[in-house]
């Protein structure tokens, strides 16, 4: 099946009884057992399981191509689980550049629990298998990653992974499985904020974990899943299930507005930098072209100057709205070092735009004016 048949399909089941096309949300935190006692339909209560979570969870499987979906509060919860199944001892390689939340909460929770990380540039396979230990339990990937669209080689990245006995886990929010799916690349799970373009209406807080093997660790997690309760509750899964029957049209729209702006960028005179995959001049073109089916609706731009000149600059914007996050069907830009703070290693001229559903020449005339 073609993507968008899949994610219609996945998230489309008529209820049996009712004939509703549309599925029900259900809010019951605790479920009957019949005379003999058992539970008819295995659900017990609504923190370990339930039906409107469990269906987005086998949609998410489906999507992804794996065996088994978990659904969380956020993306940082589903990281965070994720990272709950490790040992003290075990140590995680993160990419240098990967979105911020999951260094703070490697340096702020977990190692003091006694988990150690290293960062390193995904892109330098030689300094990936040196940084491999034999404690090494998780390479974290993030391609593209954020906010540098650098690529990560996600076959190799695996395999290097996979031979130092650890696990490669990738961050697949921006590139989502209608660009990419990691698994298909021998990634061992896939993480995702659903925030962002799977929900993709900006109004509900998710994240995901799709797993390739239901073995051990898969289990462990969702063991913690169940027992810890960082969860979304049942109106939030059926949001972000309605948001998968749009995602392919909303991806493949706003990949090709985000082209056009990308082109229209690089090379104004008032423009440092453009990093976009669909630019001729991203130095990973023949990774891209093998792991994904296209750029992506997201990118970052450098003014010429600073600071100051980046912020003057979306100032003038009128239909891009200065805010972070990204994903949904509004254009949204921010100045990124003003989200990631001093410690920062992002260029202080530097605007990651999040393209959303307008059109093209309404959003690049508004550019213009604001670059003048
Ligand atoms: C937003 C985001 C996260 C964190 O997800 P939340 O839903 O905000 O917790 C993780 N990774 C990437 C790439 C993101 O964009």
């Amino acid at each position: 099946m073609h993507f968008d048949t899949l994610a219609l399909r996945a998230t489309h089941q008529p209820d049996p009884i009712t004939g509703a096309v549309v599925p029900a949300i259900h809010l019951s935190t605790t479920f009957a057992r019949n005379e003999a006692n058992e539970l008819p339909a295995n659900y017990m209560y609504a923190r370990p399981n339930n039906p409107t979570r469990e269906a987005l969870e086998k949609a998410l499987a489906l999507l992804e191509g794996g065996v088994a979906g978990l659904a969380f509060s956020s993306g940082q919860a589903a990281t965070m689980t994720l990272f709950q199944a490790l040992r003290p001892g075990d140590h995680v390689l993160l990419s240098a550049d990967a979105y911020h939340g999951t260094p703070a909460l490697l340096e702020q929770v977990f190692h003091p629990w006694g988990l150690t990380y290293t960062r390193v540039n995904m892109s330098d396979l030689d300094a990936v298998q040196s940084s491999l230990h034999e404690n090494t339990r998780v390479v974290w990937c993030e391609t593209p990653s954020n906010p540098m669209l650098t690529i990560t080689d996600l076959l190799t990245v695996s395999q290097l992974a996979h031979e130092a006995g650890a696990i490669c886990v990738c961050d697949n929010t921006w590139a989502t499985p209608v660009l990419q799916r990691p698994l298909d690349f021998n990634c061992d799970v896939v993480m995702h904020s659903t925030t962002k373009y799977l929900s993709g209406h900006s109004d509900v807080l998710g994240g995901a974990l799709v797993f390739r093997h239901d073995n051990e660790f898969t289990q462990r997690v969702r063991l913690l899943q169940g027992l810890s309760g960082a969860v979304p509750s049942p109106f939030d899964c059926w949001l972000v299930s309605r948001g998968i029957k749009t995602l392919g049209v909303r991806v493949r729209a706003q990949s090709v507005t985000a082209q056009a702006i990308a082109e229209f960028l690089d090379g104004h005179p008032a423009v440092e930098k453009v990093h976009y995959p669909g630019l001729s001049s991203h130095p990973d073109r023949a990774i891209i072209h093998q792991q994904m089916n296209g750029p992506g609706a997201m990118l970052s731009v450098q003014v010429k100057g600073g600071a100051d000149e980046a912020i003057r600059f979306i100032g003038k914007l009128n239909l891009f709205t200065r805010a972070t996050s990204l994903g949904g069907v509004e254009s949204l830009i921010e100045h990124r070092v003003s989200v990631e703070g001093a410690n920062s290693s992002t260029p202080s001229n530097l605007l990651r735009i999040s393209v959303g559903l307008e059109h093209s020449e309404d959003l690049i005339s508004d550019l213009a004016q604001a670059l003048v």
